[in-house]
């Protein structure tokens, strides 16, 4: 019987991330997608700043070149300027999901992933150290045994429900519907509150996309997209204005719905981006929050495949992930009532409106937007759990790369008298950015994190324990 070490189920953004991380870190990964093709729709079209810096850091650029660049964000609404955030990559990079997925699938592919497309998960059971996936393929029914699979399949993740993932979730209350069309002559809107609801609209290269919410309509169960006429009505009822002689080119809905698994990982099978956590995309956070667990998951999966991660390595992956997107969530479900509500949140608008106008206000929800504030070390002024990005690592061959395989220890001041370690590679560097840094060595984790800084040789044997498994045992073989 042949054990694939991982599969990930879901070629959407988070999958095809995560399975480049793995190939990238020497581990052999297959990832089913259900989809024959590729998806061609636009979908989540905003990278934050740090989603940004990740694609940099393992060579992505090319996405980022043809992303349109924009300083802004918004708050409910209230712009935020992007343009004072402390990286090389603020702003907003605006790009059609499809090209994210195109330029991730390139990724994967280049570090050795296997994406077997038409082919759908359809039962997961526990077997002696490894999980027995049922798929329905091309040829029919098929079987793959894993060391793990990482549930990457979206909001109505069959992993999430085959696994049993405890769920806290609230079921869609409100419905917004959207159509790029042609032929139109309407004005532009950022978010325009009426009455009778919401309504955005922006034209680019003869396309006009229009968005619109109707308060208190019902939720309706679809099978598929809305009838055009149906964002026709919608319009009329929230703006006055007609739409009907533009021609639609895509229609599509989605609701509020939002939920959180209550645990990332069960034993051997782990979630990651929307089926973890999935919400209103009010924001353009969903598809940044993803990315940025499958490059907290990637390296630990990799640690604990290759036998070397520390006890409860893996499972710290829950610990730093959950909390984000449970932030997102509210921040999400803030920015919904703002937008949708009625007339009884306009004092509450009246009262943020007040508060951006504060400068620590503005710069706390821009370095939000931008995911720049989460962090998992003590409070404080500490670097820890904070990314080395802006301390802006230089060794004599150039900027330090953040996107390693492994963790490294930096040696900050010349120090020949320090013995290298026996099983962490050492580098000197100097920073030429951020803070004065009153430590003399860092531990780097592999996705840019700073795990210890210090100057006790004993501080940073206990921070590389924490990471590796000295005696190099694996954590497989006590699952
Ligand atoms: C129609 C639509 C419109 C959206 N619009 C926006 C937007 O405007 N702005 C925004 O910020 N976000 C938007 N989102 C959300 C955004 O696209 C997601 O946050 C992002 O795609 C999450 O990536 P993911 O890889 O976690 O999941 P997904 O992109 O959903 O990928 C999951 C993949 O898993 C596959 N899959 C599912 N079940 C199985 C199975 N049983 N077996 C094999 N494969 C399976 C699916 O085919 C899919 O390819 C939209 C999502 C949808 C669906």
């Amino acid at each position: 019987m042949t054990v694939i070490p991982v599969v990930i189920v879901g070629a959407g953004p988070v999958g095809l991330l995560l399975a480049g991380e793995l190939g990238r870190a020497r581990v052999p990964v297959v990832v089913v997608e259900r989809l024959a093709d590729p998806m061609t729709e636009s979908r989540a079209g905003q990278l934050s700043t740090l989603t940004a810096e990740l694609l940099h850091e393992r060579g992505l650029d090319v996405l980022l070149g043809e992303a349109a660049h924009e300083p802004r964000a918004h708050f409910a609404g209230l712009g935020l300027d992007l343009s004072g955030l402390d990286s090389a990559y603020q702003g907003s990079w605006k790009v059609p999901q499809y090209r994210t997925e195109a330029v991730l699938a390139e990724y994967a592919r280049r570090w050795g992933a296997t994406v077997l497309r038409g082919y759908e998960l359809t039962g997961l059971t526990a077997g002696p150290g490894h999980v027995v996936c049922q798929l329905r393929g091309p040829a029919g029914r098929q079987r793959l045994d894993a060391g793990f699979v990482v549930g990457c399949d979206g909001a109505d993740s069959s992993v999430r429900r085959l696994w049993n993932f405890p769920v806290s979730a609230a079921a869609s209350t409100r419905e917004l519907l959207r159509a790029d069309v042609i032929g139109l002559r309407i004005r532009d809107r950022r978010f325009e509150r009426r009455p009778a609801g919401l309504a955005v609209a922006a034209t680019r290269a003869g396309v006009t996309r229009v968005m619109v919410h109707v308060a208190g309509q019902p939720v309706t169960n679809r099978v598929g997209p809305p009838e055009f006429g149906e964002v026709v009505r919608a319009w009329a009822v929230v703006t006055g204005e007609d739409l009907s002689s533009g021609t639609p080119v895509w229609l599509d809905a989605f609701h509020n719905s939002r939920g959180q698994v209550g645990a990332y990982r069960r034993g051997r099978v782990l979630l990651a981006g929307d089926a973890a956590h999935w919400h209103l995309p009010i924001g353009g956070q969903a598809l940044n929050v993803g990315l940025q667990d499958a490059v907290n998951l990637g390296w630990k999966l990799a640690a604990t495949v290759h036998g070397w991660a520390a006890p409860g390595l893996l499972d710290s992956y829950h610990d730093e992930r959950h909390p984000v997107a449970a932030r997102v969530l509210d921040y999400v479900t803030a920015q919904e009532t703002l937008l949708l509500g009625g007339a009884e949140v306009e004092p509450l608008r009246a009262i943020l409106a007040e508060l951006v106008g504060l400068r620590s206000v503005r710069d706390h929800l821009a370095g939000t937007a931008a995911n720049l504030t989460d962090r998992w070390g003590p409070p404080g002024p500490s670097p820890v759990g904070r990314r080395a990005t802006t301390l802006r690592l230089r060794t004599d061959s150039g900027p330090l790369p953040l996107a390693d395989t492994e963790p490294v220890i930096v040696r900050l001041r010349s120090g020949a008298d320090r013995p290298h370690h026996r099983t962490v590679r050492t580098v000197h560097a100097r920073c030429d950015g951020g803070p004065p840094l009153d430590t003399t060595a860092l531990l780097l984790r592999p996705d840019g994190y700073i795990a210890w800084a210090g100057d006790d040789e004993e501080g940073l044997e206990q921070a590389i324990e924490k990471l590796l498994w000295v005696e190099g045992r694996k954590e497989n073989a006590r699952l």
